[in-house]
């Protein structure tokens, strides 16, 4: 049965013909100041200004903004194990280098993941997935990485998979990251990710895209550059951690060999900046990590005056990003990267969509696409990247059904559209 979202401010992200949005594009919403958005059987049937017509069932949103729903372009949400303790230590004084040799940090999430059934990480990730999307997130990555072994690397995968078919209508798209880390116990993971676990990766998801983390104490350059090459051979769409902490070197690298997203980019010189500014690379800013590590911010104001295409994401994971929140991301993008919350808003909805090769039928609202939308309480779009911790928006709707914290809506939206 067809119903109307009626009375709102729209964000569409028209005209859907501009690809992927650099510089000045950035800040092109597509807003339409009062319209109206029907939706038949969970696709878009009209979103356009006006009243719908009369005798279409119509839930009356007062001047509410109706956005795209989030999309989350990285993220390492698949992982077992819980590091509060690690993080009182944290805060109590103890050091980081003491943590390490203690066992904390990224390997003992990696010695939960290898100790977890397959199903018990499957079933951790959809709820994470459902907390996502009610926060408005309705399309996400999820790469592996927790693993750093052929079996549990392949083990992770597979809980991807398997998630995101317990989640049909919410895309999670997945990466292969066995190059995130290190293991001082097993000197020769690097060896076996490049020979081994990534093809068995590539055979297991054809196109599956290959990220790493390039970085003083993770992955080296040239190790880095090896497995790109690989993965390149494989047709293995690139993606890359780097300059998180320090310039590494290997950005102009990754740009050469026509990378999709260069994500962190905090450290970055200059040139580097320009280097990906001006290639079909997409920078990707993931400002919860200098949130919660108090280091700087990548400089999302200079990349995007040099012209460059930029995505924001949640980088959610147990350590150095603990938020399921695009929209918090997109708020510190605002606050700490030099964004207009118009650019923050095209880079954590039609970019990253662009990004993950969703950009058909998510990341804008437009006949034909798939709904997947959120509505704020507001009348102003620039509300949901003010906002601070808000959660969920008043109402979110996409193929899974309806949520939101506004009863009243989510009701009259479940009764106009049950599924
Ligand atoms: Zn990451």
């Amino acid at each position: 049965m067809t119903y109307a979202l009626s009375n709102a401010r729209i964000v569409t992200m028209r005209p859907m013909d501009l690809g992927v949005r650099r510089g000045t594009q950035l800040c092109d919403l597509g807003t339409i100041p009062r319209g109206f958005v029907a939706i038949d059987h969970g696709t878009i049937t009209e979103c356009t200004a006006g009243d719908p017509p009369a005798g279409m069932r119509s839930i009356d949103l007062q001047g509410r903004t109706i956005l795209p729903g989030w999309v989350d372009c990285h993220t390492h949400a698949c992982w077992a194990g819980d590091r509060s303790n690690e993080w009182a230590r944290k805060l109590s004084g103890v050091p980081y280098l003491e943590i390490l040799a203690s066992g904390g940090g990224i390997m003992s999430t990696v010695r939960s993941v290898r100790a977890a059934t397959a199903e018990h990480l499957t079933a951790l990730l959809v709820r994470r997935l459902h907390r996502m999307l009610a926060l408005g997130t309705v399309a996400c990555e999820v790469k592996t990485g927790y693993g750093l072994s052929v079996d549990a690397e392949s083990k992770m995968l597979r809980s991807i998979l398997s998630a995101g078919t317990s989640m049909p209508g919410m895309p999670v798209i997945p990466t292969y990251l066995g190059a995130h880390a290190l293991d001082p116990e097993h000197p020769d993971w690097v060896r076996e990710c490049i020979d081994r676990a990534l093809p068995a990766a590539a055979r297991a998801v054809p196109g599956i895209s290959c990220d790493l983390f390039c970085e003083k104490g993770a992955w080296s350059v040239d190790d880095s550059l090896r497995l790109l090459e690989r993965a390149a051979g494989l047709g293995c769409p690139l993606r890359v951690h780097t300059d998180q902490f320090t310039s590494t070197g290997l950005v102009p690298h990754a740009v050469r060999m026509r990378a999709k997203s260069i994500d962190h980019l905090e450290a970055s010189t200059d040139d580097d900046l320009r280097c990906v500014a001006e290639s079909g690379t997409i920078g990707v800013g993931l400002p919860a990590s200098p949130f919660a590590l108090s280091t700087p911010y990548m400089r999302g104001r200079a990349f995007i005056d040099m012209g460059g295409a930029i995505a924001i994401a949640s980088n959610w994971n147990p350590g150095s990003a603990p938020t399921p929140s695009v929209a918090f991301a997109a708020a510190l993008a605002v606050r700490h990267m030099g964004l207009t919350p118009e650019e923050a808003i095209t880079a954590a909805t039609w970019n990253a969509a662009h990004l993950l090769g969703l950009e058909s039928d998510t990341g804008a609202l437009h006949v034909g696409k798939a709904a997947r939308l959120q509505v704020v309480d507001a009348p102003d779009e620039r509300a949901c990247v003010l906002e601070l911790a808000g959660g969920a928006p008043a109402l979110v709707v996409s193929p899974m059904g309806v949520s939101g914290c506004d009863a009243a809506l989510v009701a009259a939206a479940t009764s106009a559209d049950p599924r």
